[in-house]
């Protein structure tokens, strides 16, 4: 279940992330929580239980938004952000990031009773139910995260979805896609660290849903996402949850995300 804090995200991370200075250069949307009730949003918070006890922070004007807010995340993904970061770290972080990230997303898979013998006796024991858990990568910044998540779930199948988006458009445009069979009983994991404008998620979306995988089952996961994409996500695909590690405050008119962290594929593959 998630945690609804008192205060805003930018009241909660920002403390987290950097101290005391950040409040002042508070980057999330504050307009997205008109409700918050920190003391003053010019100066640091000194309610240091809220954010301890917080693990991810589900956002009223998105239900269908939930942010992790573990400190780790928040740490990890500051670092991501920074223009200085070489592209060595900024991989191993975006995965890292993944894997701290799947930790939280898988917290209520359902599990089914499996028999087994320890080396004393017979016991019921657990296991995630139904199929191998599904990766789906949208390519290419999405592999990023597929090597963090397979390390915490070996045993999970990866999908690939190929689109691009259209610089001019801002329009998704496929050109690869391929995911295991069986996709009716299978749970999905479509990975992106970007959601931006959303024409990509939802296009992917829609594109799993066209092959036969239950609505219901996919989950949507970023590491910095925009309102612009996560409303775009509510509209057109409401039943999959979004989780991200941050909520941005907006896009740029060339469908970048401010702050955001850049290009997440080029920062990845180095190719800029
Ligand atoms: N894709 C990126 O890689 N970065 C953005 O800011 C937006 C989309």
């Amino acid at each position: 279940m998630n945690v609804e804090p008192a205060w805003c995200p930018a009241c909660v991370i920002s403390r987290m992330v950097s101290g005391r200075s950040a409040i002042r250069n508070s980057n999330m949307a504050p307009s997205h929580w008109p409700d918050c009730d920190s003391p003053s949003r010019s100066r640091a918070c000194n309610h240091t239980r809220t954010f301890s006890a917080v693990a991810s922070v589900s956002s009223r004007n998105f239900p269908n938004l939930t942010v992790l807010s573990h400190p780790l995340i928040q740490h990890k993904l500051t670092i991501l952000r920074d223009k200085r970061t070489s592209t060595r770290d900024f991989k191993q972080l975006v995965n890292e990031i993944a894997m701290l990230m799947a930790y939280e997303v898988t917290k209520d898979l359902p599990l089914e009773p499996v028999e087994i013998e320890t080396p004393l006796e017979k016991m019921s024991g657990s296991q995630v139910a139904g199929k191998k858990l599904t990766l789906v990568p949208i390519l290419r910044a999405g592999l990023g995260m597929v090597e963090g998540i397979s390390q915490l779930i070996p045993s999970a199948r990866v999908g690939h979805i190929g689109l691009y988006r259209n610089h001019d458009t801002l329009q998704p445009v496929d050109y690869y896609f391929k995911i295991p069979s069986g996709e009716a009983d299978r749970a999905f994991f479509l990975l992106d660290p970007m959601l931006a404008t959303g024409g990509s998620a939802v296009a992917a979306v829609s594109a799993l849903a066209r092959a036969g995988a239950p609505v219901q089952r996919i989950r949507f996961m970023c590491l910095v996402c925009a309102p612009e994409g996560v409303k775009a996500m509510l509209d057109a695909h409401p039943k999959v949850p979004v989780y991200a590690a941050s909520l941005d405050r907006e896009l740029n008119s060339k469908g970048y995300i401010l702050p955001g962290l850049g290009d997440a594929g080029d920062r990845l593959f180095g190719t800029r």
